[in-house]
């Protein structure tokens, strides 16, 4: 665990299994979870929709009581709803008919806060998540970013020693998203809030490993934790630096549950020993269909023949969309079975943006990426001719099966938005660069 040296433990997740029903059905939601969470401490949880991630959130907070295994905080059993933490959800539910400032001051005035003191508490709170000027505006007048803040400032309000966030800038645009993360970050790192530890729930891997100390990863059917990774990187960490794009890299193979060497998996780029690993040639979209189409089903498996009429495609695009879905992490094969991982699940629910960035990560470790992205990296205005490209990989493949190799990898460039092609003077050019994190 990466807990600092000195991080006295905060709170403890002790085999925690939890159980549901829906109708007739009764089914184990979470099973068997160990967390321990110390002082000092920015833990995210990642994994798949439905792993479990809220309910262990209500359960941490003492919202929700266990079907098995208990919560100690501070090493004391936690019964009824923790005191001492706080959840910021997704969309914070503002009090429409109250101002900014009122809906800070009822969270004040609830926790028992003297009534002279609430209002410059509240000021106080609502300046350092950034809304100075904007006290008397109601919940209507804001935009998402800001009206999240006013959550933020809500959450603040009760100074929790443990602030819980349940993915709580997926609901915002890009930009006002990456601006909470900013303020959120300086108000913990520069240690201006009592809050002594951040549970935060994600669905974003580029946040995690931007935010947190500590990645915990969950998988589904049944909700439990798969594996964790330490994130020893300082603050403010650089998204585009070697380091952070490894611990990246890192996440997305947990999530892929990849179990082959690479090095056979992928292939070898064109002019290195070994066979050049052919892109199967798919339309991105029908990959997007087959994969949403699996996440439909139950345990996300399906007995590959049967998605030939499923799906209606023929029997030779199914085999290149799942050759694809496999290359890139998204799916396992076994026995005619094609069984979605984590990551593949992530994908299957993520938004365009999301996508763009799970596809661009993936494919960059693809060998026919790497070689062909340094190469335009040194080529003058980052930029070829596509003959050049086209000439380059007629040494791998047939000049037809070459041509379609260079469409499919511009098409799958062109869609993680790491290279375009421009048409009129036929060239490939590098993207600026990744595009920033949603
Ligand atoms: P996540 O936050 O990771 O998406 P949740 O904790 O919300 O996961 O849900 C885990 C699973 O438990 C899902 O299958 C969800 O439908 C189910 N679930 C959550 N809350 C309840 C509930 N109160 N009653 C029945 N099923 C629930
Ligand atoms: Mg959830």
């Amino acid at each position: 665990m990466s807990s600092p040296p000195n991080g006295k433990t905060l709170v403890q997740l002790k085999n925690i299994h939890q159980i549901y029903s829906s109708g007739a059905r009764r089914f184990t939601a979470v099973e068997n979870v160990n967390v321990t969470i110390s002082e000092g401490e920015f833990v995210a949880l990642l994994g798949p929709s439905g792993c479990g991630k809220s309910t262990l959130l209500r359960i941490i907070t003492g919202l929700q009581k266990p079907s098995e295994g208990f919560v100690l905080y501070r090493g004391v059993p936690l019964k009824g709803v923790n005191p001492h933490a706080s959840i910021v959800f997704q969309t914070f539910a503002l009090f429409p008919w109250l101002t900014v400032l009122e809906n800070v001051d009822l969270a004040l005035k609830m926790k028992g806060a003297p009534p002279h003191l609430r209002t410059t508490r509240a000021l106080d709170l609502l300046d350092r998540v950034g809304l100075d000027g904007f006290e008397n505006a109601y919940p209507r007048e804001l935009s998402g970013g800001m009206r999240q803040k006013v959550g933020f400032a809500r959450a603040m309000a009760v100074e929790p020693e443990l602030l819980c966030l349940d993915e709580p800038f997926s609901a915002l645009d890009v930009l006002s998203a990456e601006a909470l993360r900013g303020e959120l970050l300086e108000l913990w790192t520069s240690g201006n809030i009592p809050t002594r530890a951040i549970l935060m729930v994600s669905h974003n891997i580029e946040e995690a490993v931007f935010m947190a100390d500590r990645i915990i990863i969950m998988d589904k059917d049944p909700g439990r934790v798969i594996s964790e990774l330490a994130i020893n990187l300082p603050h403010p960490r650089q998204r585009k630096s070697p380091a952070f794009q490894a611990l990246v890299d890192q996440v997305y193979a947990m999530l892929a549950g990849q179990t082959q060497p690479e090095a056979i998996e992928l292939g070898s780029a064109p002019g290195e020993p070994g066979r050049t690993r052919r892109l199967p040639i798919i339309h991105i979209n029908d990959l997007a269909g087959l994969l949403e189409h699996l996440a439909d089903l139950p345990e996300n498996r399906a007995d590959i023949y049967r998605l030939v009429e499923d799906l209606s495609v023929d029997p030779d695009t199914l085999l290149r969309l799942t050759e694809a879905a496999e290359l890139l992490g998204f799916a396992t094969i076994d026995k005619g079975d094609i069984t979605l991982t984590p990551l593949g699940e992530t994908f299957a629910e993520a938004s365009i943006l999301a996508r763009k960035e799970i596809f661009a990560t993936r494919i960059r470790r693809l060998p026919i990426f790497r070689w062909l992205l340094a190469m335009l990296r040194a080529a003058q205005n980052q930029r070829l001719d596509w003959d050049v490209v086209h000439t380059a990989l007629e040494l791998e493949f047939p000049s037809d099966e070459a041509e379609r190799q260079l469409d499919a990898i511009i098409d799958w460039g062109r869609y993680a938005e790491i290279l375009t092609y421009d048409d009129d003077d036929e060239a490939l050019y590098l993207e600026p660069g990744p595009p920033v994190a949603a």
